[in-house]
């Protein structure tokens, strides 16, 4: 099926019929269509501006300008420039560590975090055997303990309690004792997010780092945050080193923009993506088909 970005650039060929051949400012023309449709799946700015330089200089080859089908050619290249830029070292989660293996969750207040938590339990449970363990680090929410404690149980894992009135360090290196003597394989430890970045929260997080050495510091990133998401992804990329993002919430109408934003930014492969409120709604992230939804 053809996408919209294709056929508007047929479109333009179309217009250009007669001419003997694709000129560079023909090329232009069709690399202005490339950068409306990024913008328009809310791709931010900066990260545009890159990728189209970076399409131009394929396209000034003899792939484009030389081709019967310059526009499908073009197509073509962005498609694979897509897939490139955030397919790069997808993969699953690394469990290779001496368990029990960390898992350190990070992001805004909203993001998917709890949910993502309990969903990565079912996931490793399921398809990987893990014996799972969560946890919250949330003690400025109640009802987030409560609400991972909830979903936790549908995810088929064990939870770790905690309390508001403890340290996120404390409850985090007392799930880690639990989880060592209880022979667990994965502890997965959600934490607090706030609703934008602060920098206590970054301070906690970065402390819960070097306390816990997680093998996996996950950033979840709400894909409806679009333009947004780069500013976070930033300060997250800055406070901790990030080893894989999850994409929430790409059931949602958002072409999903931030995916190629926060790929780009942080340079952490997007592992995950959420595609529903359900405790099953984890796909591994396939960077092709993503590329088609981007594409529009
Ligand atoms: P946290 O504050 O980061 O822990 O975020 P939560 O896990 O509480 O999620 C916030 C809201 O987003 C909840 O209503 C979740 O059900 C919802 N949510 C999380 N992930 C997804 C997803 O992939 N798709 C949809 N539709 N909703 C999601």
């Amino acid at each position: 099926m053809a996408s919209a970005l294709s056929d508007k650039l047929s479109r333009l060929v179309k217009e250009m019929r007669g001419q003997a051949r694709i000129t560079e400012a023909n090329v232009q023309d069709m690399l202005r269509e490339v950068r409306m449709a990024l913008l328009e799946a809310d791709v931010a700015l900066p990260v545009v501006r890159d990728f189209v330089a970076r399409v131009k200089e394929k396209a000034l080859g003899q792939e484009v300008v030389g081709s019967l089908n310059p526009g499908q050619a073009l197509v073509g290249i962005v498609n694979r420039e897509l897939v490139a830029t955030m397919g790069e070292g997808v993969s699953d989660l690394n469990l290779a560590a001496q368990p029990p293996v960390v898992i350190l969750m990070a992001g805004l207040q909203g993001s998917g975090k709890t949910t993502t938590t309990a969903k990565l339990a079912r996931h490793l449970g399921e398809k990987r055997k893990k014996k799972v363990l969560t946890v919250s680090g949330d003690v400025y929410r109640p009802a987030a303990i409560e609400q991972l404690k909830t979903v936790t149980a549908q995810a088929g894992a064990e939870w770790f309690p905690s309390t508001p009135d403890q340290k996120p360090l404390d409850i985090a290196r007392a799930a880690l004792d639990h989880a060592r003597r209880q022979y667990v394989d994965v502890l997965i430890v959600d934490t607090a997010g706030r609703l934008a970045v602060d920098e206590a929260m970054m301070r906690e997080i970065r402390e819960l780092h070097a306390a816990l050495k997680p093998t996996e510091t996950l950033f979840v990133v709400d894909a409806m945050q679009g333009q947004d998401a780069v500013n976070t992804a930033k300060a997250f990329k800055e406070a901790l080193p990030l080893t894989g993002i999850v994409l929430t919430k790409m059931d949602g109408d958002s072409r999903g923009g931030a995916a190629l934003s926060v790929r780009q930014v942080t340079g952490a492969p997007i592992k995950f993506a959420g595609v529903s409120e359900k405790i099953d709604g984890l796909e591994v992230f396939d960077a092709e088909r993503h590329a088609g939804r981007i594409l529009g």
